[in-house]
């Protein structure tokens, strides 16, 4: 191998290098905004998982999980940022698009993702119940598939998991308050 040689390929392992830092930092930027909208379901009393759809560099849609006030099981975050998207783009197909969800998605959105043909997925959290890119199943990367999609997992896990993990810890906290004041009453009931 001659110097220049070397030089060129340490040249090229910077080039590399610096391009996967410029695509983490993106990652992490629009990680935070799908926090953002996770926020926004954690507001309606529902299990904060937001999304966003990205394309060409500029955030193309937004969801949030809905299901308990839509009253529809499909309410998730990737599916109601998924239509949206439709909408906006006036295409059934997502090409050339990127997904940012907080957690890992379930089969029902995993499959959605490959019918719209979205050409990534980056999530925070792992989902050991239902997670379909990868942690109990692969829908996303199946090899039976036509369309495999791109996966980037883990980006801003402990934010996302954390985001999570407050929710239920809350919501448990809170349930048991109310237990707490119900056996309150009771006690004051049964002396009168
Ligand atoms: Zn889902």
């Amino acid at each position: 191998m001659s110097d220049s040689d070397s030089t060129d390929t340490t040249q090229a392992d910077k080039f590399s290098s610096a391009a996967e830092i410029a695509q983490a930092n993106e990652d992490s930027r629009f990680m935070m905004m799908a926090m953002q909208m996770a926020a926004k379901a954690e507001e309606k009393g529902e299990v904060p998982v937001g999304a966003v759809l990205v394309k060409d560099g500029a955030v193309i849609s937004g969801g949030f999980n809905y299901s308990i006030g839509l009253h529809d099981p499909s309410a998730h975050a990737e599916m109601q940022c998924i239509r949206q998207a439709g909408k906006v783009l006036q295409n059934y197909r997502l090409l050339d698009s990127t997904l940012y969800v907080t957690l890992e998605p379930c089969a029902m959105c995993a499959g959605a993702i490959v019918h719209s043909r979205i050409s990534r997925l980056v999530f925070g959290a792992n989902d050991e119940k239902t997670g379909a890119a990868g942690t109990v199943i692969d829908i996303v990367r199946h090899e039976a598939f036509n369309h495999k999609v791109e996966v980037t997992a883990g980006v801003c896990e402990a934010a996302c998991s954390e985001q999570l993990s407050a929710f239920f810890r809350r919501r448990r906290k809170e349930k048991k308050a109310v237990k707490a004041l119900a056996k309150l009453a009771a006690e004051e009931c049964a002396k009168r």
